[in-house]
């Protein structure tokens, strides 16, 4: 920074900066975030204002930071302002008193000034602008506030830790996993053995199942201590009872470390169910589910016991647990005791819309429910799709009515699961916008959208926001539902022209800041997840622009290039990253897949000529452990080959699945002798009604399914036969080829109306 100044200049700054030790930061038997906000507030006004004054009305400026007699003199004590609640007040004495109440306030207060008064923007962890000025009067100047939401996270992870800093600046009061230095304010946390669920480690199988297998769910009449397949038995008086034990070593536990660390101890305590469905069917649990029309009536009719005896023990600690996949709907007659958060996961909206869009209906309705239920209501939001990478969908232009929803209906707590340094679309920008919206959300959502592109992509900002509303224009003419599992096939916003312009403007985006190598890494970042995703869905794309009447070999974007960009991109994050190994495998192993992706045609399924049918290809399957490969042997040119011998062994199975109802609505097989020959071929499966949440899978462990959410409104109260074209090669199979691996390939699933 000074270099800018070593020339003629000099001298008069040197005159000029006779006055700069005028203003001055003082504070009175400080706090550790007290004594840290006001050195962060020196060392940053040291560098806005290097070389002139900071005045109030002209007098040199004074700031008390923390505790004072001037901020008790206005009223503002720190044990007297509610909690995070802060204040910035010029006198006409000269003095701009700082204050806030609780461990954070004053922090708060500090950062808000360098913020909103002095032009600081921390953009994201490790980027910040500072702004230079001459000077800074500050009379008359009046600031105050309080975060709205009583607790304000953004799981982030897989980035190195800084303390709670970057969570200070961003008045984040938790920071993942991640502990919060006393001088940083500490978190509002939740205490052992962990934050999410906790069945699995509350009731551990090797401590507990031999002697009480009737604590742990009764699964299709045998008990399962498994924490991904099971859960416990709620209704089960004994296991309560340790479950109280186990609650009150887990908070001596979790205070005797706080206490060792120098950390805030924790406030809240969670018991949620593992991350599966599959409730206990024992039939005391069920009793209470049919009176309660929800399996949140076992768990809260087990929690609410356990509240009451802790609201008398420790009063000033909070239960939690989840509403999420079994137990998200409110029960109709139980509610939560006043000690315990009820945390409502968003898993079912479609991140593309907002939440007055019809398809987001039921989710906007399980709030409204919960709301009316409890005032302690939390949402854990997911901000990123995970069948990576995620592809770039328009999520910032909705934040605003999403958050001001959860807002009107009585939210309090909230975390955002956002994940993705390297692969989060627009990473940077909703993760900054996240934390205003956190703070307010009734901020204007497109003046920090705005405020946020100009600001961190400076020339580049026009190119970057049109290609933002090219793709918000395209994802609503598709009705592309982005749901928080999406396959790269299912973003379906990207048609050839589509994909083509966003890559011109994000060409010219480039171009505007090419000379400014920060400019255009940062540019780079956000078209990362666009290059990703033209890449995973090269040859749809082409085929795309092909019926449209144009040449493969005329499709504009240069797949060399493409590929190219992706892995400097992608690499360069990497540094950053605190698992840098397990990254770069991930980015080699999408590159060197992704590369083979030239085109190869989808042609339309001949056997069907004439037929209405709705097409699903391999590129719009999620997989789990399989990957889609080019295949010009298929009429859809590609596959996803399998070989797991459990997996693919006959016969074959393939269902028609409900997640939440786990109803299973039509299954059919592949048995030896129903194999047709050498090669891929058509097999009828089996006929079914589809209903919301459903998926289709093929194969014996599941591993490639179809999820049919962004089909609904062309599928919902139709009949239909579920094809799937499908290879067996090796010397198991019929025809198989004796020389060749056991496999099946499949190519193509179709639905055909009946
Ligand atoms: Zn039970």
């Amino acid at each position: 920074m000074l270099n800018r100044f070593s020339h003629c200049f000099t001298l008069s700054i040197m005159v000029l900066a006779g006055a700069v030790s005028a203003w001055e930061v003082v504070t009175v038997k400080p706090s550790a975030a007290e004594n840290n906000a006001a050195n962060e507030l020196r060392s940053y006004l040291e560098r806005v204002v290097p070389t002139g004054d900071i005045t109030v009305g002209g007098k040199a400026a004074r700031f008390i930071v923390g505790d004072s007699a001037e901020a008790r003199g206005l009223g503002w004590s720190i044990a007297g302002l509610p909690e995070e609640e802060w204040h910035v007040k010029a006198l006409d004495d000269g003095s701009v008193v700082i204050v806030g109440g609780g461990s954070r306030g004053t922090l708060y207060a500090a950062y808000h000034f360098l913020e909103d008064k002095a032009g600081v923007r921390w953009w994201t962890f490790n980027e910040e602008d500072v702004p230079s000025l001459k000077s800074l009067e500050l009379k008359g100047l009046e600031m105050s506030g309080r975060p709205f939401f009583r607790q304000r996270d953004i799981y982030r992870c897989r980035i190195p830790h800084d303390g709670g800093r970057f969570a200070a600046h961003r008045r984040l009061n938790r920071d993942g996993d991640y502990a919060t230095k006393a001088e940083y304010g500490g978190n509002f946390t939740f205490g052992p053995p962990q934050f999410v669920h906790t069945f699995g480690p509350y009731f551990p199988e090797k401590d507990y199942f031999k002697e009480h297998p009737e604590w742990y769910a009764l699964r299709d009449g045998k008990r399962s201590p498994s924490t991904t397949n099971s859960q416990l038995c709620l209704s089960n008086r004994e296991m309560r009872k340790e479950l109280y034990k186990r609650l009150m070593g887990f908070i001596d536990k979790g205070e005797t470390d706080a206490k060792e660390r120098n950390l805030a101890p924790p406030r809240i305590y969670d018991f949620s169910a593992n991350d599966c469905r599959n409730p206990c069917q024992c039939e005391d649990c069920q009793s209470i589910v049919r009176r309660e029309g929800s399996e949140a009536g076992p768990l809260l009719d087990c929690l609410n016991e356990i509240a009451e005896q802790l609201a008398k023990d420790r009063p000033d600690l909070m239960l939690s647990t989840l509403a999420y996949y079994h137990t998200e709907t409110p029960p109709k007659h139980i509610r939560p005791a006043k000690n315990i958060i009820i945390r409502l996961c968003d898993t079912d909206t479609d991140k593309a819309a907002d939440f007055n869009a019809p398809q987001n209906q039921k989710f906007v309705n399980l709030l409204k429910g919960w709301a009316k239920l409890t005032d302690n209501l939390a949402v854990w939001e997911y901000s990123i799709t995970y069948m990576l990478p995620t592809g770039p969908f328009p999520r910032e232009f909705h934040l605003g009515n999403i958050m001001k929803t959860f807002a009107e209906n009585n939210v309090k707590y909230f975390m955002f699961e956002h994940e993705g340094v390297d692969s989060s679309d627009m990473y940077a920008m909703t993760l900054w916008m996240e934390s205003k919206l956190l703070e307010d959300p009734f901020a204007d959502c497109e003046a920090l959208r705005q405020e946020f592109l100009n600001g961190y992509y400076r020339a580049a900002a026009p190119f970057i926001d049109s290609y933002r509303r090219l793709l918000l224009a395209s994802t609503n003419l598709h009705g592309t539902f982005v749901n928080w599992f999406n396959a790269p096939g299912e973003f379906t916003m990207f048609d050839a022209p589509t994909a083509i312009a966003a890559s011109a403007l994000m060409d010219q985006a480039e171009a505007a800041v090419a000379n400014n190598a920060d400019l255009l890494r940062r540019v780079r970042r956000a078209r990362l997840n666009l290059d990703r995703i033209i890449a995973l869905n090269w040859r749809v794309i082409v085929q795309n622009h092909v019926d449209g009447g144009n040449k493969p070999e005329a499709f504009p974007i240069d797949h060399d290039a493409l590929l190219k960009r992706i892995r400097s991109t992608w690499s360069s994050c990497i540094p950053s990253m605190t698992s840098q190994e397990a990254a770069s495998a991930q980015m080699n192993g999408e590159c060197d897949r992704v590369a083979k992706f030239t085109y190869t045609p989808c042609k339309a399924p001949s056997q069907f000529a004439g037929r209405d049918y709705i097409d699903f290809i391999m590129e719009a399957s999620r997989l789990y452990g399989q990957v889609v490969l080019p295949d010009t042997e298929s009429e859809a040119g590609s596959r996803v080959t399998a070989t797991n011998p459990k997996a693919i062994s006959l016969p074959l199975q393939a269902a028609l699945y409900v997640q939440e109802t786990a109803k299973t609505i039509g299954a059919g097989t592949i048995k030896r002798e129903d194999i047709k020959g050498a090669g891929y071929h058509w097999y009828k499966l089996f006929e079914t009604t589809p209903e919301p949440t459903s998926l289709i899978y093929i194969l014996n462990d599941w591993t490639i399914q179809f999820h049919l959410d962004s089909r609904m409104h062309a599928l919902k109260g139709r009949k239909f036969d579920v094809w799937f074209n499908v290879k067996f090669d090796g010397p198991d199979y019929p025809f198989g080829n004796p020389d060749a691996q056991n496999s099946v390939s499949v190519s193509r699933m179709l639905l055909i109306p009946k």
